[in-house]
């Protein structure tokens, strides 16, 4: 437990969050009322019933339940009010900057055009930033379980949508029977737009996914990452070429990608001297 004094610090420090999922900070009561308001079907009618959707025994199970969820938002206005809602909770938080990840596959799949998401974002963001002077930015994270053929369409939306708060590209889905490599070429094409790059890796996969997205993706960011702990090399690696790992230890103990917080491998990384910044996910989930 925090002790009053660190738990006022840790409030009171300016705060960065660089690993948030916008579908994983929606509230419950906002899935309930945008579900009703566009009459999409969820399993649950109340808000007792969509809470208890929110909690889920693993990875999978998480999955499921947040792309189930994430289809009650439809409209630009859905994604404004929702980048608005999160924005305003990390300005409570004294955080000051922030990326945020949306999945286009998510969407696209659904029918809805990027640019109603991306547009919204930045509708919300916009007004948070004018209201508490907190700057929010926006980054495409793509379903890896997709492949590269649909990520070009999905890439060339994100340089078209730079002038709206778009800053990267990741990849995120499905860790495993997806690797990096296939999506060297995309990786290779986001940086020459100019679009920062990371890669989901080494969260429910083990170092030789880290490996792949540090080498063949030329990633500097890593989101997770905890499971380089498993190859020295690959610490020594990441050290020496200031690698950093945004590193969601809740959400690595909830999905049961780290066995306990006992277990969770950030303190003996941090003690090796790699890089790491401290996230939350999908907090509303987690
Ligand atoms: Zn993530």
């Amino acid at each position: 437990m925090l002790t009053p004094a660190l738990d006022a610090f840790i409030r009171r420090m300016p705060k960065v969050e660089l690993h948030l999922h916008l579908e994983g900070a929606i509230t419950p009561r906002t899935v309930l009322e945008l579900a009703q308001k566009n009459d999409i079907e969820i399993p649950a009618s109340d808000l007792a019933g969509v809470e208890r959707l929110f909690h889920y025994r693993d990875f999978g199970e998480f999955l499921t339940v947040f792309m189930a969820l994430a289809r009650a938002i439809v409209t630009r206005d859905d994604f404004a009010r929702l980048a608005y809602e999160i924005g305003l909770s990390l300005a409570a938080q004294n955080v000051r900057y922030a990326e945020v990840m949306f999945s286009p596959m998510q969407h696209l799949l659904r029918g809805i055009p990027l640019g109603d998401v991306v547009g919204g974002m930045a509708d919300g963001f916009g007004r948070v930033h004018d209201e508490t002077g907190i700057v929010l930015r926006t980054v495409f994270d793509y379903g890896r379980q997709y492949g590269p053929a649909l990520a070009w369409y999905v890439l060339e939306v994100a340089r078209e949508s730079m002038g709206q708060g778009v800053v990267g590209f990741s990849i995120g889905g499905n860790e495993i029977g997806y690797p990096p490599e296939p999506f060297a070429e995309i990786y290779s094409a986001a940086r020459q737009m100019g679009l920062g790059v990371m890669a989901h890796a080494g969260e429910v996969v083990g170092a030789a996914s880290v490996w792949g997205a540090v080498d063949a993706l030329g990633c500097a960011r890593i989101g997770h990452g905890i499971r380089s702990v498993e190859d020295p090399l690959l610490i020594d690696h990441l050290i020496a070429h200031q690698v950093t790992l945004d590193v969601c230890p809740t959400s690595n103990v909830l999905t049961g990608a780290a066995a306990s917080w006992q277990e969770h491998p950030m303190r003996y990384l941090y003690d090796a001297g790699v890089a790491l910044t401290l996230n939350t996910d999908d907090p509303t989930f987690f």
